[in-house]
């Protein structure tokens, strides 16, 4: 079945407010299967909204709002699809219930301008409102369908899976897999190449790629007449990627790389210390977020100043002289520094130019050393970013750090 989802509201318009319903619902009805055609969005404004129907009607057979169902003057998108459907507004007793109830328990009065968000069409089926006043409802005719959705993403999402999920499913017509595989260390064009073959002569499952900040990922994806036809499906296409480019893959669940790797330091009970300059703590700052990592996150330091470097991790003063901060030598006695001082099993460092000044022509501005030692091993990775932003560059030095230690666990031999 094809679909348009069409957000409701002049504040989407006028950028104050993010269109995260369309995001949401979108994942959820590819998810079941749908096949979601267009995102629309149109003010508060009656003649658009039809307008914007009869464009989404021409296509799709079924068109999902979201929007405009308060008690407010402006909310109009269930009246106008109302009259769309040729339907008459009646006065829905159990959400008249249910709103009074719920403006008791709150203590509050409830004004006449309430009651309207009782009168539903008189066809229609009836989505209750657990987290708030206004009702939803689902209107078919002539093979075509609506539903009417409230604005606020945690009223919606909560109709949406309580009431609307139940009420569409078995309204498919199949069903939908995808996975979402995230890969560093390649650029999108590269990875292109290598899965051109896969890219150019596919159907289903379809095989597309998408550059984010500092990585690339892949999405698979499988629409088949059952779930575990399309499992399987995507799986087949998943192996045959991985012949390609597995070395670059960190997951295929969408996982960010440091729930990946905070998830295996754990599991196999690594303990592990940072020492960061120029990330000033983003790596230990996204490792921390992983629930559970003090059972091997043991410490972390900022150490910025050549005066920190010597005295927290003993990096040599004429290693700094010689070779300066940013450098192998630097970047390894920060690692060495911290082991002996965490006794941590995985001791990772960083130490680059973030810029957007500081740069010399030796050591340009998004030159980063990566050091780290794992028992007998101890690695250095140089790596030079094209200087995008200050930000940028941090935001690349901390994955990078955590790519090194992914790569670092899975050599570990248990
Ligand atoms: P409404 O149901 O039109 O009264 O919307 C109430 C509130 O929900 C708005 O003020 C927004 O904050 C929020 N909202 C409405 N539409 C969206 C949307 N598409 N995405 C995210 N939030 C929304
Ligand atoms: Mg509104």
């Amino acid at each position: 079945m094809k679909v348009a989802i069409i957000a409701v509201g002049t504040e989407l318009l006028f950028g104050q407010t993010v269109n995260t319903n369309a995001v949401y619902l979108s994942r959820e009805l590819n998810l079941m299967g749908f096949d979601v055609m267009y995102h629309h969005t149109v003010g508060d404004n009656p003649a658009r909204l039809v307008e914007m129907l009869d464009v989404a009607y021409k296509d799709c057979d079924m068109v999902i709002t979201t929007g405009g169902l308060g008690p407010t003057q402006d909310d109009l998108t269930k009246e106008i699809l109302n009259d769309y459907f040729g339907d008459e507004l009646v006065l829905h007793e159990p959400s008249m219930e249910s709103m009074k109830e719920r403006f008791e328990k709150l203590g509050r009065k409830m004004t006449d301008n309430n009651i309207k968000q009782a009168y539903m069409p008189s066809r229609s089926h009836v989505f209750k409102n657990d987290q708030g006043t206004a009702p939803g409802c689902a209107l078919e005719k002539d093979g075509k369908y609506a539903i009417c959705l409230p604005g606020p993403p945690r009223e919606m999402t909560a109709m949406f899976e309580s009431y609307v999920r139940p009420y569409l499913e078995g309204r498919t017509d199949g069903s939908m897999c995808y996975r979402l595989i995230r890969t560093f260390g390649i650029g999108e064009s590269d990875l292109e190449t290598r899965l051109m073959d896969i890219i150019d002569g596919q159907t289903d499952p379809t095989l597309a790629t998408y550059a984010k900040e500092g990585e690339c990922y892949l999405r698979i994806a499988s629409k088949r007449a059952d779930a575990a036809e399309a499992e399987s499906a995507v799986k087949g296409m998943l192996a045959d990627v991985k012949k390609r480019i597995g070395e670059f893959i960190y997951d295929c669940d969408n996982r960010d790389l440091w729930d990946v790797v905070g998830e295996k330091l754990m599991a196999k009970n690594i303990t592990i210390s940072s020492a960061e300059s120029c990330t000033g703590g983003m790596f230990a700052e996204k490792l921390t977020s992983v629930p559970g990592i003090s059972a091997v996150f043991e410490r972390s330091f900022v150490t910025y100043s050549n005066g920190a470097k010597e005295e927290i991790l003993g990096v040599k003063k004429e290693t700094l002289e010689k070779h300066g901060a940013v450098s192998e030598e630097t970047a390894m006695e920060m690692a060495k520094g911290l082991r002996k001082v965490s006794g941590s099993r995985i001791c990772v460092s960083v130490t680059g130019v973030a810029g957007p000044d500081g740069g010399t022509p030796e050591k340009p501005v998004g030159l980063v050393y990566i050091g780290a030692v794992c028992d007998d091993k101890e690695v250095c990775r140089k790596v030079q970013m094209r200087n995008i932003s200050r930000q940028w560059n941090r935001n690349f030095s901390m994955l990078h750090m955590f790519d090194v230690v992914n790569r670092l666990i899975d050599g570990i031999k248990d």
